[in-house]
């Protein structure tokens, strides 16, 4: 992303969420996005994931510009190599997370199984259960086997820990760590909880729109190492 800026119009009410942002997110890296709320956060990632447009600036994906893309490209941008999870797992709560799951599969390119992307969140025993027989973190889960399922360039993630304890939050963290790990998926994944940063290679911190600052850590930790 390069000098990305949005402005937001609300009436005679213009807030500005970015102010000149340039980010760069490396194959299989994983980069976590933390800062206040209203930062801009948030709308970096639906700019980066291609749900939203910059108000000036370029985002480009290898050597596709994004900005300049037609509907149709974006549209296949964002079916094909973003997966998304957010807060709240907008799950379909009358059919099974196998069945949650093969939604996604069933449109994209070069899915996996919904067998194999459960397994890989480490829900292999819980195929049949509907949303409502599954706890916060399995639920998050689920959510996290379908943005994955298609095998997403990128997994672009918004507070998936937001809505958990941190004993779940954990279980949640760790499905993201073995996707970017295993599948080498690479991941922004924003968080309100700092503690969670040693878990990335990366570390973008945000204030008024702005990346005020960036951290390399040059060796991840695991979650059993967090202290929170
Ligand atoms: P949080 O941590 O609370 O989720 P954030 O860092 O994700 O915050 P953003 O959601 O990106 O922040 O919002 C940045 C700024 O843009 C805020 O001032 C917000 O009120 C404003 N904003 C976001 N979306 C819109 C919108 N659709 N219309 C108008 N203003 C918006
Ligand atoms: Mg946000």
């Amino acid at each position: 992303a390069r000098d990305l800026t949005k402005v937001y119009k609300m009436g005679a009410v213009e807030v500005t969420a970015l102010n000149h942002v340039d980010l760069d997110l490396y194959q299989g890296e994983l980069v976590v996005l933390l800062g206040p709320s209203g930062s801009g956060k948030s709308t970096l990632l639906n700019i980066l994931g291609g749900l939203d447009q910059p108000t000036t600036g370029d985002v480009r994906f290898r050597e596709h510009d994004l900005t300049k893309a037609s509907d149709r490209a974006l549209t296949s941008y964002r079916r094909d190599h973003v997966g998304f999870v957010f807060q709240f797992y907008n799950l379909i709560p009358s059919l099974t997370a196998r069945e949650n799951v093969a939604l996604v599969t069933e449109i994209a390119r070069h899915p996996m199984k919904p067998e194999e992307a459960l397994a890989l969140v480490g829900l292999s025993e819980r195929q049949d259960h509907f949303p409502a027989q599954l706890s916060g973190g399995e639920q998050q889960r689920v959510a996290i086997a379908r943005a994955i399922a298609k095998r997403p360039d990128l997994l672009l993630c918004d507070e998936p820990t937001g809505a958990l304890d941190s004993k779940t939050g954990i279980l949640v963290l760790d499905a993201i760590l073995r996707i970017n790990k295993e599948l080498g998926t690479t991941t922004a994944l924003i968080t309100h909880n700092a503690g969670i940063a040693d878990v990335a290679d990366r570390v973008v911190y945000f204030a008024d729109g702005r990346i005020v600052e960036t951290r390399v850590n040059e060796t991840r930790r695991t979650t059993a190492e967090l202290t929170w």
